[in-house]
């Protein structure tokens, strides 16, 4: 059922819905994994579709890290749009707020000058290959792993583990 958690320490994931959603996907604010919550499961949504309101959240349970977070569905009419998959354009950053590798960003086409939201939860589920950037870039997320964004080409990467002969020679030369 929606909740209105009175704990401060709830972690809350705010992303854009259509208004008749009936489901979502959103990145746990903790593990990063994608998790699709269907609005049938909270009793509140009678109409089988997520209610939008000012102070509807969803309390939820991440199944991969079982920390509870909650929901919250912002109108898309009140939102930029979220930055589309598969988009290729050179991108420039308007504004960022939050902290590094959970941070919600206004990026510009600079193709179309049309504005988009990029966030952890734009990018949940998504197909992302492996790579590394080859121009200046953005950190998406760092949870589960490493997503970056190239700003000239609008590519996603994720980062590729380091050869595991490496990682301890690495690691003993930072320390
Ligand atoms: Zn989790």
């Amino acid at each position: 059922m929606a909740t209105a958690p009175d704990a401060t320490n709830i972690l809350e994931v705010a992303h854009p819905i259509a208004d008749t959603a009936q489901s979502v996907t959103v990145a746990c604010p903790y593990c990063g994994t994608a998790n699709a919550l269907k609005a049938a499961d909270w009793q509140v949504n009678e109409s089988g579709h997520f209610v939008i309101s000012d102070v509807a959240t969803f309390g939820t349970t991440c199944p991969s890290c079982n920390n509870t977070f909650a929901f919250r569905p912002l109108s898309q009419a009140d939102r930029l749009p979220q930055l589309p998959e598969g988009l290729r354009t050179a991108l420039h950053v308007v504004s960022q707020k939050g902290m590094t590798g959970n941070k919600s960003w206004v990026l510009r086409d600079l193709a179309t000058d049309q504005a988009y939201e990029l966030t952890p939860s734009t990018i949940a589920g998504w197909q992302i290959p492996v790579g590394d950037l080859s121009s200046p870039g953005i950190i998406v997320t760092m949870q589960p792993e490493c997503v970056t964004l190239e700003l000239r080409t609008g590519q996603l990467y994720r980062t590729a583990p380091p050869p595991s002969g490496l990682r301890a020679a690495s690691r003993g030369k930072r320390a």
